[in-house]
């Protein structure tokens, strides 16, 4: 639109004054700059209100102060009743600083009656800014809406994912035993390549079936309820340590914590984050033998954990797909696991309304951070329960 004028453009305007010759004067002013005006006019707060609500008018220009009311009293209507039609004080004295004050209360501008000449510049502007305003509700909502099917969506899926684990269980469990069946019976007395299939036959169903368990433990995770407690961060450590008795006296792994704080959360979904995490410090370790650090500092409204290891490390462009679920960068025969363990991590970290990221560190190995808000807007997430 133009600013300058209002060259062809319809206006249809509610006048919020109680001088004819001043109504007559505003409305010549707006056609001699090419506006098509039409408009009604409104002397009190009744007539006011009934008007905005009959009519969608395009704009409201009222006199700051009127015998029977404050035309500004019209803000606070507009304010209260939702309505976004702009509104221009048309007034024949205000200070500058009253100009500010209802300018901040949601006036579109002031214009002095006796400075009507700057009257339809500051009508382009202020349509303008309605239509901009418009625009972006309409992006927020069109936004709202998106992110509303997004949830849904994924709530589908996750749905779909823990009936249809929980489903295959039963026929896998069947093919697992009886191919086990096959072997023990068999074995030695079919040829060579028999009992080589029959392996692979019995092998498939071991992995499928431990990938089954896996995908219902993610689901399981995604759709049990959060017990947020206040808890000691260094006894859920501990527990995790506990877990993983085997593995750290075989790999001769040294675990060591310090200054870890009492948190809220979960205790049972924050130890299986430790016990994850600190797993693959001790699985992916390199020629040394594995050092594990874990540490924690608060940053203003949450605390900040890292678990840092001496490992093999993990390349920088693989630093966000290893939280999707069964992504991992090596073979079983490499490193065992299923790719599971960094995905139930990510899920039950946001679920406490935190992140979880890989961080640059100086010296060979990978740093795991992850935040927990102080105050967890800890809130259960509706869906099938394990
Ligand atoms: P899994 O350990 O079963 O493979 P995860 O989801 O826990 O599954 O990890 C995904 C992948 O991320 C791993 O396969 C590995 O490639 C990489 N990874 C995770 N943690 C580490 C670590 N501490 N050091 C090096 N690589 C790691």
């Amino acid at each position: 639109m133009d600013s300058a004028g209002g060259t062809g453009v319809k206006l249809r305007l509610l006048l919020v004054e109680d001088n004819p010759a001043d109504v007559e004067l505003i409305l010549a002013t707006l056609r001699k700059d090419g506006f098509d005006v039409s408009g009604d006019v409104a002397q009190n707060v009744d007539e006011f209100t009934a008007r905005v609500h009959e009519t969608n008018y395009d704009l409201i220009l009222a006199d700051y102060n009127l015998p029977q009311w404050k035309g500004t009293e019209a803000l606070d209507i507009l304010c209260r009743d939702n309505l976004d039609v702009p509104l221009i004080l048309v007034t024949g004295y205000l200070g500058e600083e009253k100009a500010v004050e209802y300018i901040k209360q949601g006036a579109a501008d002031c214009v002095l009656k006796d400075r009507l000449a700057r009257l339809s510049s500051s009508v382009c502007t202020a349509l303008e800014e309605k239509r901009l305003r418009a625009q972006r509700r309409q992006s927020e909502e069109a936004l709202a809406q998106k992110v509303a099917e997004l949830a849904r969506s994924n709530a589908e899926l996750e749905q779909f994912a823990y009936v249809a684990s929980h489903d295959l269980q039963e026929p896998l469990r069947m093919i697992a035993n009886y191919t086990q069946l096959l072997a023990d019976r068999y074995r030695g007395k079919l040829d060579e390549q028999g009992d080589k299939y029959i392996n692979y036959a019995v092998d498939g169903a071991v992995r499928m079936q431990a990938l089954i368990q896996d995908l219902l433990k993610f689901s399981r995770v995604t759709t049990a309820q959060i017990e947020p407690r206040t808890i000691d961060s260094r006894a859920i450590v501990e527990q995790a340590m506990k877990n993983l008795q085997a593995a750290v006296k075989e790999s001769g792994a040294i675990v060591n914590w310090n200054g870890l704080p009492t948190i809220v959360a979960d205790p049972s979904q924050l130890t299986q984050v430790f016990q994850n995490l600190i797993a693959n410090a001790i699985k992916f370790h390199g020629a040394e033998k594995p050092v594990v650090q874990i540490a924690a500092e608060r940053k203003e409204h949450e605390w900040v954990f890292a678990v840092s290891d001496n490992g093999i490390g993990i390349p920088v462009e693989s630093w966000q797909e290893i939280f999707v679920i069964f992504r991992r960068l090596h073979t079983r025969t490499e490193y065992a696991g299923n790719g599971i363990g960094l995905s139930i991590c990510k899920k039950i970290i946001e679920r406490h309304g935190g992140k979880i990221w890989i961080e640059a560190q100086t010296q060979p190995g990978s740093c795991f951070k992850f935040t927990l808000p102080t105050e967890p807007p800890v809130k259960a997430t509706d869906g099938v329960r394990a």
